[in-house]
């Protein structure tokens, strides 16, 4: 359980990215976090692995407090969490298992870590791992070969073949085309069930989320100005979020998307009837 207490963060330049932020992530809950360009989203997830300091409150990791950890404690307490990137982060020139069992990498010495020679476990787990994201068939690829959508594969199982307590995940389907981020989405859910793990997701698409996601927080200007489910995220929760000009833009988008997405289906049946 992740439990966030009266967040701020003011940066040098003066900037309040967040203030009197609180909320708790249950075992096994994936929270999306949504919110206009610059409301703290990124801020936010960054505090929690603290490559952002926080200027106050708390970040509790189970009894740990993540904002006042020490320097060697916070390294214990980052291998608990697994960062998932929306560019992926993998290693071009490495095989895709080698890729997930960099993820072990804070936990092997260092000399077995440089001469790529792993425990017969962490193998194992990595192998059991590829399997769950759909990849046995690519282990010895190396990762350039791989599809937007396989490479984000990797990216989940090198996240959990470290035994996280946590996920964090920027903008997962930021480069993927839409089939491929509901895939995608759906994978994160389903493990987050299966592993019984908290996660948040950065996630612009609120489409997208409110498929997925089973509760969604909504940042405007560092505060949290909504905090549900995805189902009761109405219009005007969506005007608190973005303002009424924003969200009338997107909402005109997405009518948009549905138009066309109709407008192909109705073209498919048409030729199928030709056939
Ligand atoms: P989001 O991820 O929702 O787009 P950010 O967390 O990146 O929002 O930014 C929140 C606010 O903090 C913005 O006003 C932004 O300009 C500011 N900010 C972000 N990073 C920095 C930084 N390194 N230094 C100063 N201000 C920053």
């Amino acid at each position: 359980m992740l439990r966030i207490e009266n967040l701020a963060k003011q940066y040098r330049t003066g900037d309040r990215a967040l203030q009197g932020v609180s909320f708790t992530v249950e075992a096994g809950q994936v929270v999306g976090l949504i919110g206009p360009s610059g409301a703290g989203k990124s801020t936010l997830i960054r505090c929690v692995n603290r490559l952002v300091e926080p200027t106050s409150g708390k970040i509790l990791l189970g009894d740990r407090d993540i904002a006042t950890a020490s320097r060697s404690e916070l390294r214990r307490i980052r291998r608990r969490i697994g960062m998932i990137f929306q560019e992926y982060a993998l290693v071009e020139r490495l095989t895709v298992m080698e890729n997930v069992l960099s993820g072990r990498l804070g936990y092997v010495p260092f000399w077995r870590s440089f001469s790529r020679r792993f425990p017969q476990d962490d193998v194992d787990k990595a192998f059991a791992l590829l399997g769950r994201v759909g990849l046995t068939d690519h282990a010895d690829k190396r990762a350039d070969a791989l599809s937007g959508g396989q490479r984000q594969r990797v990216g989940i199982a090198r996240a959990l073949e470290q035994d996280p307590e946590l996920l964090l995940i920027d903008e997962p389907t930021a480069s993927l085309d839409p089939k491929t981020s509901r895939q995608i989405m759906r994978l994160i859910g389903e493990i987050c069930r299966e592993r019984n793990l908290p996660a948040i997701i950065n996630i612009h698409d609120v489409v997208l989320a409110q498929m997925f996601v089973d509760r969604i927080i909504g940042l405007r200007a560092g505060e949290v100005v909504f905090d549900g489910a995805p189902d009761t995220l109405d219009n005007d929760a969506l005007t608190a979020i973005y303002g009424e000009e924003d969200w009338t833009q997107m909402r005109r988008e997405r009518d948009d998307d549905a138009e066309e997405e109709e407008e192909a289906r109705a073209q498919e049946e048409r030729m199928a009837g030709l056939a």
